[in-house]
């Protein structure tokens, strides 16, 4: 069983790179972004606790992300692998999925960090702007998130850079490319 972790800031990548991990190595893709997007959705009860907090761009508390993300492993007993997309986001998170796989009798193997800079991210969005010429909510939103990912998220990497668990992969240049760099960390190449 190999897990693994993507990891970078909104706007990195992770999605479009995630779709083509699952198809080649056959992950069970466990997001909580999706996740929240999926109770919001459904309006379960999940959801007062939760929807301001995702609208605003914030960080939703530990606390209730880890339940969410613990229920979601429970019902998945039969993966080959998991890959985590959004998740660890703070430091207690990281420790609670190592304590979670540790249960289980597994690890995660790999943890693979999409770099793109804070100013290429904002000139995207800047870039945006102009284009499309609007500053709306959702740009707002996203500002937000890249805030928190910055200024909260970022602080995770040393966690698994001090257990030589991290793998930094260049998130600009060609899907394909930066595809290919990943799939070598994960075969071990
Ligand atoms: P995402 O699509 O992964 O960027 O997640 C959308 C929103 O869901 C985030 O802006 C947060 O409000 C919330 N969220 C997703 N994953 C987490 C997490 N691991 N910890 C805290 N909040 C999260």
């Amino acid at each position: 069983m190999i897990n693994a972790v993507i990891f970078g800031p909104p706007g990195a990548g992770k999605g479009t790179q995630s779709d083509k991990l699952i198809k080649k190595f056959g992950f069970v893709h466990i997001s909580t972004g999706d996740l929240f997007r999926w109770h919001t959705k459904n309006d379960t009860p999940l959801v007062k606790k939760v929807k301001e907090i995702m609208n605003s761009g914030a960080l939703v508390p530990d606390e209730i992300t880890i339940a969410m993300l613990k229920e979601e492993l429970d019902k998945n007993p039969q993966a080959k692998g998991f890959l985590f997309d959004g998740f660890p986001r703070t430091v207690p998170q990281a420790e609670a999925l190592d304590k979670f796989m540790k249960e289980n009798g597994s690890a995660i193997h790999h943890i693979i960090a999409l770099e793109v800079s804070e100013a290429e991210l904002r000139a995207r969005i800047a870039k945006r702007r102009g284009i499309e010429n609007r500053a709306d909510d959702e740009e707002e939103k996203l500002n937000r998130r890249i805030t928190e990912y910055f200024g909260k998220t970022i602080h995770v990497l040393p966690y698994y850079k001090n257990q030589g668990r991290l793998h930094v992969i260049n998130g600009v240049g060609a899907i394909d490319d930066i595809f290919g760099n990943i799939c070598k960390v994960i075969e071990g190449k």
